[in-house]
């Protein structure tokens, strides 16, 4: 099922009414801020944004060369998806991250008022 990217068959849809797929980029207008999204064979071309209609260029996902994109389809998937467990992988260390930091915001807080009584007694 292999497919060549042409304009012709990427149909660029607001992010609002269109369901987003798996293998769609999903993106922003960089004009009005519209969100969009598209099927990622259409990374690197200029489409027109639903909203404002001006041309816009869809940004290749992460990890995603160009080049990549005339590699064969199931190949290109693969590395999407690949991409996308990276992006959710860092999303959850960030997650992880934020708990420890409220977890050490806690213990900071309850120092400092063990040092101020310390203080206040002496
Ligand atoms: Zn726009």
């Amino acid at each position: 099922m292999e497919r060549v990217a042409t304009k012709t068959d990427l149909e660029v849809l607001s992010a609002d009414d269109a369901e987003i797929r798996d293998t769609d980029i999903a993106f922003s207008c960089p004009f009005c801020g519209k969100s969009l999204v598209i099927d990622y064979r259409g990374a690197g071309l200029e489409v027109r944004c639903t909203e404002c209609g001006k041309e816009v260029l869809v940004p290749i996902p992460g990890g995603m060369e160009l080049a990549d994109l005339d590699l064969d389809t199931n190949e290109v998937l693969s590395q999407l998806f690949a991409t996308r467990r990276n992006y959710q992988k860092a999303e959850f260390q960030i997650r992880l991250l934020r708990e420890k930091l409220v977890q050490m915001q806690e213990t900071l807080g309850v120092m400092q008022n063990v040092i101020a009584e310390g203080l206040a007694q002496s």
